[in-house]
Parts: C-alpha cells; sequence; structure tokens
C-alpha cells in the first residue's frame, strides 16, 4: 500500500490515463477525487471505484470552477496530498488555417489551466506532497498540426521546473510525466472510426522503437511513483513513457 493515508486529486480522472491513475491510487490505499466534464463517465468511474472516490464535475478551464473542486476535495478529505494535473485535449493546429477559439482552447485547458489547477492546490498541499504534470512528447517533436500541443506542453515542461523551485522550500515535489502515444479515448478525435485508427496505430508502430503504442496503465505506474515517497528526492525532474521513441536515432 504505497499510498495508505495519502489523499489525491486527479483533473480528467474520468478517462484514459487520469482513471488508470486513479484505480491504481485508489488499490495503493488513497482517497482520490476527480474532475472531468461528462457526468455520465464520472458516474461510471464512482460506481466502479467506490467509497474513496469523490467524483466532481469542473472544466478545468474555468478557473473559479477549479478553485472550488480543489477546496471540496481538501474538504472532504482533510487535506491534499498528491496532485495530477493531467487534464488535456489534443487539437489539430496547422499553420495554415487554425482559427484562433482552437488554438487558445488548446493552450487554456493544457497548459493554462495546469497553471491554475496547482495555484489552487498549492494552498492546500501538505508537506511531502506531490505533484505530478501530464507533459507530453509532442513538447520537442515536430509533429505536423501540433503547435498548439506542443507548445502548450513545452509550457508545462518549463512551468514544472519553475513550480518545483518555489515549492521545495515547502518540502512539495513537482515532477512531469511525459507519455508516448498512448492507447486512450483521445486517440478516438484524432483518428475517428476503426480502419483510420488502426492505420495509424500501425504508422506510430513503425516510428516506437518498442513496435506499439503504451496502455494507460504504464503511464499510471510512473505517475505512482512519482506519487509515492518512493520518488522523495526526485524534483522537478521528468520521465518518458514513451517505447523509446524520442530516444530512436
Ligand atoms: P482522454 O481523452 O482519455 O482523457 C482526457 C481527460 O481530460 C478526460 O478525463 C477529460 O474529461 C479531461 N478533460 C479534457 N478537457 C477538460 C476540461 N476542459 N475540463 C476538465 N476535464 C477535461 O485522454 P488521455 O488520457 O490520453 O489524456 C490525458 C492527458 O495525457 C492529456 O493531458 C494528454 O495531453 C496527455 N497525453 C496523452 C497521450 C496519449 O497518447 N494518450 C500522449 C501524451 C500525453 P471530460 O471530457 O469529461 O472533461
Amino acid at each position: 500500500m504505497r499510498l495508505a493515508h495519502k489523499t489525491a486529486l486527479i483533473t480528467g480522472g474520468n478517462s484514459g490515463i487520469g482513471l488508470a491513475t486513479a484505480r491504481l491510487f485508489i488499490q495503493e490505499g488513497a482517497r482520490v477525487a476527480i474532475t472531468g466534464r461528462n457526468r455520465e463517465t464520472l458516474d461510471a468511474a464512482k460506481a466502479e471505484l467506490g467509497p474513496n472516490l469523490l467524483a466532481i464535475q469542473a472544466d478545468v478551464t474555468d478557473i473559479a470552477a477549479t478553485e472550488r473542486a480543489v477546496a471540496e476535495a481538501a474538504a472532504a478529505f482533510g487535506k491534499l496530498d498528491i496532485v495530477f494535473a493531467n487534464a488535456g485535449i489534443a487539437g489539430n493546429t496547422p499553420v495554415g488555417g487554425t482559427e484562433v477559439e482552437l488554438f487558445e482552447r488548446v493552450v487554456r485547458t493544457n497548459l493554462t489551466a495546469v497553471f491554475f489547477t496547482v495555484q489552487a492546490a498549492a494552498a492546500h498541499l501538505a508537506p511531502g506532497g506531490s505533484v505530478i504534470l501530464n507533459g507530453s512528447v509532442h513538447q520537442s517533436l515536430g509533429s505536423p498540426g501540433y503547435s498548439a500541443y506542443a507548445a502548450s506542453k513545452a509550457g508545462v515542461r518549463a512551468m514544472a521546473r519553475v513550480m518545483a523551485s518555489e515549492l521545495s522550500p515547502r518540502n512539495i515535489r513537482v515532477n512531469t510525466v511525459v507519455p508516448g502515444a498512448t492507447r486512450t479515448p483521445i486517440w478516438d478525435r484524432i483518428a475517428p472510426g476503426a480502419e483510420a485508427r488502426a492505420a495509424l496505430e500501425a504508422r506510430i508502430a513503425t516510428l516506437v522503437p518498442l513496435a506499439r503504442l503504451g496502455d494507460a496503465e504504464e503511464v499510471a505506474k510512473v505517475v505512482l511513483f512519482l506519487a509515492s515517497d518512493d520518488s522523495s528526492n526526485v524534483q522537478g525532474a521528468e520521465i518518458v513513457v514513451d517505447g523509446g521513441l524520442t530516444g530512436a536515432p
């Protein structure tokens, strides 16, 4: 039980990597609050994970709603030890033909909201606390169509280091998990339909040394390490979970 007596908040905990992490945290003894916009998937997570899960409907791009969600979780648990700022969206933003609204939505969800989630949570985090940000290998890849997403995730990486400096005096750690292609519902929007999805997965597999996409559980295990006292001297670091993609020649 690596998270016995710990409490956690996971934004975007009703799907994909966030949900896999909520499951693992609860298995390891934590009480977990998740946020998301979709009531149906929040309710499904609650039905599956039971009394140690608090499901809060909140849009991370609404800063006041985020503050309320963090306060609700801290009040329900009496303290907050772990924050996984995970909620994020993809978004196809090629240089030619991207509307301002889409570009700003991607940056607001993936970067601005991460900052304000941590700001809201920092007021409640106990000494020894752990903040984990969800980055992406796109922070440094030059994949076509990813301008806003890459910028948002590179911003997360830069921000994590500053936050680690600022929160070190309170013995709060801030680290980033950097997933590569991971099989979650986010891909349903990038490549809708079984055929397009299979073609995309096959193409990705040719680029990845381990020749496959990862699973959400494989990212969750790294988040667990960063959340737990096993990583008590890991600060301002990033751990890449990409099957070797970014290290490939
Ligand atoms: P999913 O689409 O499965 O999950 C995204 C989560 O974010 C959902 O729970 C969604 O909930 C939540 N979310 C999105 N927008 C908002 C919002 N405005 N307010 C609150 N919650 C929101 O995708 P993943 O699990 O793959 O993505 C999780 C994170 O992992 C993201 O930050 C993504 O960028 C990152 N990542 C994923 C990779 C992959 O290949 N899967 C690779 C690298 C990074 P709801 O819709 O209910 O709001």
